[in-house]
This record gives structure tokens, sequence and C-alpha cells, in this order.
């Protein structure tokens, strides 16, 4: 059995939380990687499926690799339970589409992922779900779009790509006066920086693609929630829609959580130090920056965030001609779409992750032809500082 480790600190936790041993006694977490799992006789058989017994059935329901995995983010994030998935999308559109019904009502703010919209705003309705998209950060817009079959309310925080800011507890307010559960999609914040339900959110999503990897291997996801929410809602649907994450790229999160606390903090001294470098350059319009006194909602973050953040928004002045630039001519950046990783990565959100939305949309989401959205990795700061440095150069 695992011991308990909620009275430990995170470090700690994420080093020996959740962790089964075999009967080896081996020290490193197990691999299990096995679609089923052999029962002593018919008997013991009929016992598990009945739920008299306690042990796994099938990878597609429950997998120990899994299950540690999952225990480690309980610890983590504060929940009582949770359900890894194959991708941060399967998180997302399970932990959504498992609650609703024909008939209800979601609000969600549109500086989404463009994935989550695309759920909110294309599939929902498909459904019979009506579904309203607001301006996450104006506290009045969420208590102008609820209704009375308002079931969701649905948001990410700091947003992608311009790391603006939703004020949680204002919508956990909101969403108790009409009864609707709230849903935080915390990959921008990382749970090393932000504890949504510490603030009365609901159910927690991350794409584990993310900082919980960490090194660009595995897709992966995971929604937290109370053991009552997930019994009533995800439970069934889970087991029988099929979004399990496969054991191995468990491993890889488990393996991931020890190191996610060391990494995200190295990352964020140095994304702290890019910000504030750019900011000063002449080359460069504005930086939104969580932690620099001029972003939009500074008055908000300390509210619900212990840190920054290991990305930073950079504006150019000129326009994709000056961005593009600026991107070709980066050595140790990588021009990728990706986040999260050991690899500092940039991205011209204008051109790829925002590119279906119409230009008027963007705008109203703060993204212009000049907007790149820089991932800090774990390389050198010196080295980093530079390769901004010369290539902010090359844009004159
Ligand atoms: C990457 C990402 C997702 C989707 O995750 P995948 O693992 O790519 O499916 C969802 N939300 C946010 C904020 C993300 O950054």
């Amino acid at each position: 059995m695992a011991s308990d480790w909620s009275k430990f600190s995170a470090a700690t936790q994420m080093v020996h939380g959740g962790t089964l041993r075999s009967q080896f006694g081996e020290t490193s977490e197990a691999m299990y990687l096995t679609q089923g799992f052999v029962y002593d006789s018919a008997e013991a058989a009929e016992a598990r499926f009945k739920g008299e017994e306690d042990g796994f059935i099938y990878s597609r329901y429950a997998n120990p690799t899994n299950e540690m995995f999952e225990q480690r983010m309980c610890l983590l994030e504060g929940a009582e339970a949770a359900r890894s998935t194959a991708s941060g999308m399967a998180a997302v559109a399970s932990a959504l589409l498992c609650q609703v019904r024909a008939g209800d009502h979601v609000v969600a703010a549109r500086a989404l992922f463009g994935s989550c919209r695309w759920i909110v705003e294309t599939l929902m309705p498909q459904y019979g779900v009506e579904t309203t998209l607001i301006d996450g950060t104006d506290p009045t817009a969420w208590e102008q779009a609820v209704r009375k079959n308002t079931k969701v309310l649905f948001f990410e925080s700091p947003t992608n790509p311009t790391l603006e800011v939703v004020d949680i507890q204002h919508v956990v307010g909101v969403a108790r006066s009409v009864g609707a559960k709230v849903v935080i999609d915390n990959v921008f914040a990382t749970p090393i920086y932000q504890k949504p339900m510490e603030l009365g959110v609901d159910i927690v999503v991350y794409s584990t693609t993310k900082h919980i990897d960490g090194q660009g291997r595995c897709l992966g996801g995971v929604v937290l929630a109370s053991e009552e929410w997930i019994d009533e809602n995800l439970h069934d649907y889970y087991r029988h829609t099929g979004p399990a994450m496969s054991p191995f790229n468990a491993w890889v999160m488990l393996k991931g959580l020890e190191t996610l606390p060391l990494r995200v903090k190295s990352q964020t001294a140095t994304a702290s130090k890019a910000a504030d470098f750019l900011a000063e350059r002449s080359e460069v319009k504005r930086v939104i920056y969580p932690g620099r006194p001029d972003h939009p909602q500074a008055n908000v973050i300390p509210k619900q965030m212990k840190g920054g953040s290991t990305l930073v928004c950079l504006e150019l002045k000129g326009g994709k001609k000056e961005a593009f630039a600026f991107s070709n001519a980066l050595k140790v950046v990588k021009i990728s779409n990706n986040l999260g990783d050991a690899k500092s990565l940039i991205t011209h959100p204008a051109t790829t992750t925002h590119k279906n939305l119409t230009p008027e949309a963007r705008a109203e989401l703060g993204i212009s032809d000049g907007t790149l959205r820089l991932s800090i990795g774990l390389e050198d700061e010196a080295d980093l500082l530079n390769d901004l440095d010369a290539a902010l150069s090359a844009t004159r």
C-alpha cells in the first residue's frame, strides 16, 4: 500500500507519493505494461467484477502504473481522485462532456487553447448543449452570461498565449450562485504555482504533455476532482469511451513529477529574467508576464498564484515580418508549437496555434501579427539571453 505522504511538502511528495511496490521491492516505480490481469479462480473474477474484491480488471479502467501517477497528482493538487488520459484534449473533453446533457448551458472564457475552444464552440452545440464565450478577464461578463440552466463554467488562467489572468474566486462565486461546476485548464499555471481547488474550483484538468512530462516525450492528460464527482460523472464515461493513458506514458509522467518542482522553479527564474530583458528592448512593443507590475491583471495575480510563469508573451514592433525574422534568427530557442519543455521554444500564434481564428477574433484575444509566445526551457540563462539579444538585433 502507498504510504500517506499528504503531510509532506510537494518536493517530497513528487519523489515518493503514490508509489506501489511489487513483491520485488524495486526502488524506481515499475512499469506495468499489461492490458489485463489474471484471477486465481472464476469465483475471484466474479467477485472483482461485482466490486466485492479490490483489484485491477482491465487497463482501460485502471492500471497500477497509472494509479501511481494519479495518486501522485492527487497529492500535488490536493484532490481526492483523478483519472489519467491519453492527451490533454482527452482530459478536457472527458471533464466537460461527462457532466452535460442536451439542454444544459456552458459558459467559457474565449481565450482558450484552440481545441478546447472547438469543443465549446462547435462540438457541444452539436449535442444540444448551448454555449456562451465571454471575455474571462471581465468579472461582470461571467455574471451576465450565466442562466438557470448553466451547468459548467470553463476557463484557463493564465491564458494561451497572452498570459492574461482570470479571477478564479470570482468565477467560483458566480458558479455557486447558479449551482454550476467550475472546470479549469491549469496547464499554464502548473500545479506548482496555482492550486485551484484551494480557491473552490471543482474540476482541474492538465495536459501533462507540457510541464509534467517536461521533456517533450509523451502526450498525456489528467482530470482531478472530488471522489463523489468522479464516481457520479466521470467513472462510467471513462470506462466506456476509453480515453485511458498508456501505462508507458503514465510511467514517463510519474518520473516527470519527480523533477517537476525543480524544473518549473528554474524555468521560471530564467523566464522572469527574459521578460525583464525583452521589456527594455526598443524592438519590443510590449511584454506580458505574470509577476511584472505592468501585467494587465497585476492585482489579481497575488490572490491566486504563488509564482510567475515559465512562459513569456511578447509583441514585437512591426508585424509578421519582424516576428519571423526574430524566430528564424534564434539558435538556442527552437521554433515549435509546444511548451513546458526542457528546450526553449518559440511560437508565432497568428500563423500556427491560432491561425483558424479570424483576424477580428485574434484581435479580441490580444494576438497581433507581432505576438510571440516564448516557452523557457532548462538551458543556461546567459546563453538564452544572448540568443534573444542577437535575434532582436537581426530584426532591425
Ligand atoms: C496543450 C494544451 C492542451 C491540449 O493538450 P494535448 O496534450 O496536446 O492534447 C489543452 N490546454 C492547454 C492550455 C494546452 O496548453
